[in-house]
């Protein structure tokens, strides 16, 4: 096991780590395939409203590669076909029944998985709704089918500081991930597998499984995101286009490929301060009203707490998504606010008290104020864990001056979020950020 430094991160404590405790909640009436957190998918319906579906039956497909399926994750009807604006596909929601019925794929051999083709593979899993866990840096694109990886990296951490921990993810599945593994070497020459530090005493129970970490992490937001990995591993041009794929996801791969089903068990996790706060097994695409029950006024759900999409209750979980964050929206203005002594608020510029005291902090999403023009004072370029200079590339940005955006870095970007959370001016500079390297892979198609 190699250490991989990185120096800058979010390295406060936050309240509302979930417990190693595991509950299974009751089946849902509907579940959901979004293409909300799909990125650049263009989707093509292949189903219609009232349409009978079995576990695995194809919803859509992505009109750029049509072998790429997204399946249905479980026995019933199409309920709704829900549509954005412009006719953005949303969501298809299935009103379960209960056959829990099932599409059978072909299935591959365990013993002689070295002589299966990679084709092969890659068609069945585009088949079977599972090529999308396959993503290609560096825009996190789904993975391009023709192309071999320099590297995968398998991250244990999922990319939220309170998603599920690996020790749940891989309790009775680490055949699975050692089979996952073997698929990694058909497609690939190089595979990390990097863990957090403050991970390693507890995959100790997982018999022998440590040996397959090739590299440890810090123990602060986001040193488990690939795209940190690979920006610390990299040392050629081609490496930029790198493939990752989160733990959880290899074992949904290994299963499909063994067993020819979709599989449908996710888990999940749930963030509220004051709260018991286990982890949750459901399934793929459960309604977020399920997994949060009462919810407070004036609280938002996001799916990470400092990049994900804020969801409405109404809504389905994603299939990229594996945490929600109920994070309390106060925006009172606070009288004086500059001149407390601000014990419990947290702080990245150390302004206040708190940056003393080693307790959890709780964050809320008060933005103590509005958007104002950048004063130079360097907050985002200290915290950024690629050591870009956000302040510049949107500058560059914002002047149409893509070049120097690409010259400054801007696709090594992963999307933490930090940036926009440390900056006194409030400036969404990630958002700045990830609409920069969208209009540049538009452009580039
Ligand atoms: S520029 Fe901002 S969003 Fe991008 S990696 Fe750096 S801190 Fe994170
Ligand atoms: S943190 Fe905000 S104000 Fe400070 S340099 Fe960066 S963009 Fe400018």
């Amino acid at each position: 096991m190699k250490n991989i430094i990185i120096s800058k991160g979010y390295k406060t404590i936050l309240a509302g780590m979930p417990d190693m405790s595991v509950i299974q909640i009751p089946e849902p009436e509907t579940v959901a395939v979004s293409a909300m957190d799909i990125p650049y998918i263009r989707p093509k319906l292949l189903v219609k409203e009232n349409d009978p579906v079995k576990t695995g039956t194809p919803l859509f497909c992505d009109k750029r590669n049509k072998r790429i399926r997204y399946v249905a994750p479980g026995t019933g009807i199409v309920k709704h076909i829900v549509f954005g604006e412009r006719r953005r596909l949303l969501e298809v929601v299935i009103g379960l029944d209960k056959k829990n019925e099932f599409i059978q794929f072909e299935t591959l051999p365990l013993e002689s998985i070295d002589t299966v083709p990679r084709s092969k593979i890659i068609k069945l899993l585009q088949e079977g709704g599972l090529w999308q866990c396959f993503r290609e840096f560096p825009f996190k694109d789904t993975a391009d089918e023709n192309h071999e990886p320099p590297m995968i990296i398998v991250s244990l951490n999922g990319n939220d500081l309170f998603s599920p921990h690996p020790r749940v993810i891989l309790e009775n599945n680490i055949n699975s991930f050692e089979f996952g593994i073997k698929i990694l070497s058909l497609l690939s020459k190089r595979i990390i597998v990097t863990s957090r530090r403050d991970n390693l005493d507890s995959l100790d129970r997982l018999n022998g499984f440590k040996e397959h970490i090739t590299h440890i992490v810090p123990d602060f937001y986001p040193a488990w995101d690939p795209g940190v990995v690979l920006y610390q591993l990299k040392r050629t041009r081609e490496e930029n286009r790198s493939w990752c794929i989160s733990a959880e996801h290899l074992i949904l791969v290994a299963k499909f490929l063994l067993t020819g089903r979709y599989p449908v068990k996710r888990v999940v996790t749930i963030t509220r301060s004051n709260d018991k706060k286990p982890h949750i097994i459901t399934r793929q695409g459960a309604p977020v009203k399920n997994l949060i029950g009462n919810l407070d006024e004036n609280s938002l759900i996001t799916t990470g707490r400092f990049n994900g999409r804020s969801v409405d209750p109404q809504t389905h979980i994603g299939f990229f998504e594996n945490t929600l964050n109920i994070i309390k929206d106060n925006q009172k203005e606070e009288l004086f606010g500059f001149i407390q002594p601000g014990l419990t608020k947290p702080t990245v510029s150390k302004t206040f008290f708190s940056c003393l005291t080693k307790t959890p902090k709780e964050l809320d999403c008060n933005l103590h104020g509005e958007e104002r023009a950048c004063i130079n004072c360097g907050c985002c370029v200290n915290i950024c864990p690629v050591d870009l200079m956000p302040n510049f590339i949107i500058k560059a940005l914002l002047s149409d001056e893509i070049e120097d955006a690409l010259s400054y870095g801007l696709l090594d970007c992963c999307h933490c979020g930090l940036c926009s959370y440390a900056c006194p001016s409030k400036i969404e500079l990630t958002k700045l950020l990830f609409h920069g390297m969208d209009a540049h892979y538009k452009d580039k198609e």
